[in-house]
Order: structure tokens, then C-alpha cells, then sequence
């Protein structure tokens, strides 16, 4: 008699604690709504959302069985988390909570039959606490992947410029502890105005996808290629001598020449010029915009000595 008195204190406690707990679930999915307004959130929503209605199962008469829990939801998160463009291990993460927060449901809903209320409550507990650590983990995911994104430019999917300092601080760290020589090369579309006055904007937009595809097909690993400007990129290179840079170069102008890139059956005409500069380790200790003021001082010379060229140096310190 006692015990079954007990039973009823407990459960009725447990769906106290439910009361409470919807009014967080509530205000989570609000917060959720509103930092993650652009981004998926629905990956971020799902768990929460799912536990939800967990609860509202659980607070209403109904019994909820383990086959309501079990189709409650639980696969279609997995390809969403699987969808997510994040380091493996990461999503891995993701996952192994998910499945845990599905077998804590579970053994909720069984001690929850069994009326063993203490128990489904310690399972109540942990199954909210892995629900927002979830949350908050798939919440982080999809924030780092929106700054990743941010990185990048939507035309070409390059680097953006901002993104040039402190990714040529990291080249610059790594090269100095490698004693290895690095270049900057700075390639800008001839007469590019040009392309768009003639054939109009979206064929000048065509034209810079097809040339951020061809800088980025002349990349080595380490190498990254940014969108330094509107018809201008920036090529920065890690551990290369003056031969192979000015190799580099040299295949790049030539195959922007021979780029067939058309516009309703015209194939537009393309050059570039380029220019680089060089820069060996020991010479790695001046701030980055001297170096791209060189780099630009020889894209200027190429400009002016008739385009279509490409004019290389060394860094000397002045
Ligand atoms: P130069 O050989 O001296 O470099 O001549 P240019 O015409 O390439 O140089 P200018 O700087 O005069 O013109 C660059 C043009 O690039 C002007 C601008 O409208 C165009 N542009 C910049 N960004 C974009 C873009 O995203 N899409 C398109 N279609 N055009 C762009
Ligand atoms: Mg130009
Ligand atoms: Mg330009």
C-alpha cells in the first residue's frame, strides 16, 4: 500500500518536473529560433522538439509505448547530422548522443510502464541534460559551419580577402620553422571591364567562375587561392623556389589564354596578368602589406609593359 502511495507521489513529482521542463524546452526552441535564423536549424530543433513531445506524451494520461518512442523521430535526424558539413569526428559526436539520448528514451518509457517513477526520473534527468548538451553541440556545428562559409566567397568560392592576414600569418609561421621560401601572386583580368560592357554582367560573372576554376586548378596542397578583389586574385604559395613559381605563373597566363569560356555562342577573349613576388624565409619579419605592395608593383609593370605577362621579383628589404 505504502509502495503504491509512493508510485503516485513519484509520478506525480515526475510530471511536475515536466511542467517545468516544457516551459525550458519552449524557451530553448525560441533561443534556438532566433540565433540560428538563417542557418539549419532544424537540425538544431529536432532534438529538442523531439523531447518535447516525449513529454507531452508522458504528462498526458497516455501510456506511451516503446514503439511511440521508437518511431519518435529518431532517424530522420541521423541523415541531417550526416548532411552537416563539419570534421568527422565531430559528427561522430553528434551521433553517439543522439543514440544515447534514444536509448535513455527508451529506458525512461520502461521504467515508466514498470511505474519505477525513481528510475524513470534519474532516466528523465539525463535524457535532459543529453538533449541540450545535443542541442548545443549540432548548435555549435552549424555556427561554425555558417563562419566557415563566411570565409568564402559565394561567386567563385574562394577565400575572401579578409581572410588573407591571418591565413598568410599561419603560411608565414609555418614556413620560417620549415626554412622555406614563399610567394604571393597577384593575377588581375585584362580589359575585364570590357567582358561586361560587351557581353554584360552575367557573362563577366561566367568569366570569373571559370578563372577562380583555373587558379584553383594550378593550387598545390598548401597553396590558397583568394578573391582579392572584383577580377583580381591572389595566389599565395608555400615552399617554392623562383623556377617553379615563375613556372606557375607562366602555365596559368597561358592556359587563361587558351581558357574557352562563350557567351551565346561567342567565345569571349581572356588574358591575364600576374605578378609575383617572392619571398625567402629569412626575409619572413616585415607586416604582409609590404610584400603585397611589391607583388602589386609588378602586376602594375605587367599592365604596363602591354598585359598579358608576367613580371616576378625577390624580396629585397629596402
Ligand atoms: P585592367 O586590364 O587594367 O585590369 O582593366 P580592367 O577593365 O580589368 O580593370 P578595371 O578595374 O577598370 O575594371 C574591373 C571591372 O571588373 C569593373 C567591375 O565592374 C568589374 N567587376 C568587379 N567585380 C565583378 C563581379 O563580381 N562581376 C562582374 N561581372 N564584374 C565585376
Ligand atoms: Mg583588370
Ligand atoms: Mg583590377
Amino acid at each position: 500500500m505504502i509502495g503504491k502511495m509512493e508510485c503516485y507521489l513519484a509520478r506525480g513529482y515526475l510530471v511536475y518536473q515536466f511542467e517545468d521542463v516544457l516551459s525550458q524546452l519552449e524557451l530553448a526552441i525560441e533561443n534556438i529560433e532566433a540565433i540560428y535564423a538563417e542557418a539549419n536549424q532544424e537540425v538544431v530543433i529536432r532534438p529538442v522538439s523531439w523531447l518535447k513531445r516525449i513529454v507531452l506524451g508522458f504528462q498526458g494520461d497516455k501510456r506511451l509505448e516503446h514503439a511511440d518512442i521508437l518511431t519518435a523521430t529518431l532517424c530522420p535526424l541521423t541523415p541531417l547530422i550526416d548532411a552537416l558539413d563539419v570534421e568527422s569526428e565531430l559528427k561522430q559526436r553528434i551521433l553517439t548522443s543522439h543514440t544515447e539520448q534514444h536509448s535513455l528514451a527508451l529506458s525512461m518509457a520502461f521504467f515508466f510502464r514498470k511505474e519505477d517513477y525513481l528510475l524513470a526520473n534519474f532516466m528523465f534527468s539525463r535524457l535532459f541534460a543529453m538533449t541540450m548538451s545535443l542541442s548545443n553541440q549540432i548548435g555549435l556545428a552549424v555556427s561554425h559551419q555558417a563562419i566557415e562559409e563566411l570565409q568564402y566567397d559565394a561567386l567563385t568560392g574562394l577565400l575572401l580577402r579578409h581572410s588573407l592576414k591571418q591565413k598568410f600569418q599561419e603560411t608565414v609561421n609555418k614556413s620560417v620553422i620549415g626554412n622555406q621560401s614563399i610567394a604571393i601572386m597577384m593575377l588581375d583580368a585584362d580589359r575585364f571591364k570590357n567582358i561586361n560592357d560587351t557581353w554584360g554582367h552575367p557573362a563577366g560573372d561566367k568569366v570569373l567562375k571559370a578563372l577562380a576554376e583555373l587558379v584553383q586548378s594550378n593550387q598545390r596542397q598548401d597553396d590558397l587561392a583568394f578573391r582579392y578583389g572584383g577580377e583580381e586574385f591572389l595566389l599565395l604559395l608555400s615552399n617554392v623556389s623562383l623556377e617553379n613559381t615563375q613556372m606557375i605563373a607562366e602555365r596559368i597566363r597561358q592556359q587563361v589564354e587558351a581558357l574557352d569560356v562563350d557567351w551565346e555562342g561567342v567565345v569571349m577573349p581572356l588574358t591575364m596578368s600576374i605578378g609575383v613576388l617572392l619571398i625567402d624565409a629569412v626575409q619572413l619579419n616585415a607586416p604582409m602589406e609590404s610584400y603585397i605592395e611589391k607583388a602589386d608593383q609588378n602586376l602594375y609593370q605587367a599592365k604596363e609593359s602591354g598585359r598579358n605577362k608576367v613580371v616576378i621579383s625577390r624580396f629585397q628589404p629596402s
